[in-house]
């Protein structure tokens, strides 16, 4: 599904009555989520409904936990979700800000009797991981198809997408806040084998966990680098790793453009470069270039054209390699 065609609110919702004064916090988790309540709590970062419910920005393709500290997006822009399953099935990523794997998830469904909240109680202790969806199921005497619909009903997705984000969310925070091997993450999080592990991370998040961070801390001087230049791959993955550059394509191509270019020793080019590879940023331009000035000269076209072809600077560049 994509992000943009996407309703307002991801599951069924009820018109709200009319609400004045902030809203209070609910008591038990229901599978209306009013979008005028999420969006104050959202504006005024209520630590309250930390956990009830999650947020996916429209421009940037990330959610985030109500208390996030990034600016809060325009109202059109944002559409709100029960669980953090619901958020990832429809495309969205965790923020690396507010790191919805560190929420405390909604209080309510820890006291429910009914037969979602035993079931994420079961899903929590890792039923699906060891018997599966219908394994889940039986333990709870109703068929997958039932169960099913009552996860779809008040979560917006079904048990085993509930069951997959989890495993995710505690690998991802394992990684960020553990120095386990990434084999024993992976084990740790019910996942197979380090490949299935690693296939799922990029899936989900759009990177392989050993990347970035283990690059930060590794040896770099057997690469044939000079000096300065594992330097800067030093400075880039840590900045990665930190989460302040992100070269997944979540963050706005602007904005990694400017980072990128605070990283000592990334210039234009290599700023550019990145954005058109890595960001696939349709704007992007290898400021520069040398195979784009000698193809510029030689087609008569002068450096006041680039402008001119805004916001597809990117295929002007394809187009200008391949001619040349
Ligand atoms: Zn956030």
């Amino acid at each position: 599904m994509s992000i943009a065609a996407l309703p307002a609110t991801a599951i069924p919702v009820t018109p709200a009555p009319p609400v004045t004064g902030p809203p209070a916090a609910p008591d038990a988790p229901s599978a209306e989520l009013d979008f005028d309540a999420c969006y104050r709590a959202l504006a005024a970062r209520d630590a309250r409904f930390d956990g009830r419910f999650y947020t996916g920005v429209l421009t940037t393709g990330i959610y985030c936990r109500p208390i996030c500290p990034a600016r809060t997006p325009a109202r059109r822009n944002v559409r709100f979700f029960r669980h953090p399953a619901a958020a990832e099935a429809a495309g969205f990523r965790p923020c690396k800000r507010c790191r919805p794997e560190l929420s405390p998830g909604d209080p309510g469904w820890d006291v429910r009797a009914d037969l979602v909240g035993r079931a994420l109680r079961l899903i929590d202790d890792g039923v699906v991981d060891d018997c599966g969806v219908a394994g889940l199921a039986r333990r709870l005497h109703v068929t997958d198809r039932h169960l099913r619909r009552l996860f779809v009903a008040e979560l917006g997705v079904g048990p085993r997408s509930v069951a997959r984000t989890r495993r995710l969310l505690l690998a991802k925070r394992l990684l960020t806040e553990t120095t386990l091997p990434i084999g024993d993450v992976a084990f740790a999080a019910g996942v197979g084998s380090l490949r299935q592990f690693n296939a799922a991370m990029r899936e989900a998040y759009g990177f392989a966990p050993p990347a970035a961070e283990r690059l930060a801390d590794a040896d770099l001087g057997g690469l044939g680098l000079t000096e300065r230049r594992v330097r800067t791959l030093r400075a880039l993955a840590e900045r990665v790793a930190r989460g302040e550059i992100d070269l997944d394509g979540a963050q706005d191509p602007a904005e990694v453009i400017a980072r990128l270019l605070a990283v000592p020793g990334i210039g234009p080019w290599t700023a550019g470069y990145i954005a058109m590879r890595a960001l696939r940023d349709p704007d992007a331009w290898p400021d520069g270039d040398l195979g784009l000035r000698r193809a510029m000269r030689r087609l008569g076209i002068g450096d006041d054209e680039i402008g001119r072809w805004r916001p597809w600077r990117a295929y002007a560049a394809q187009y200008l390699w391949s001619a040349s």
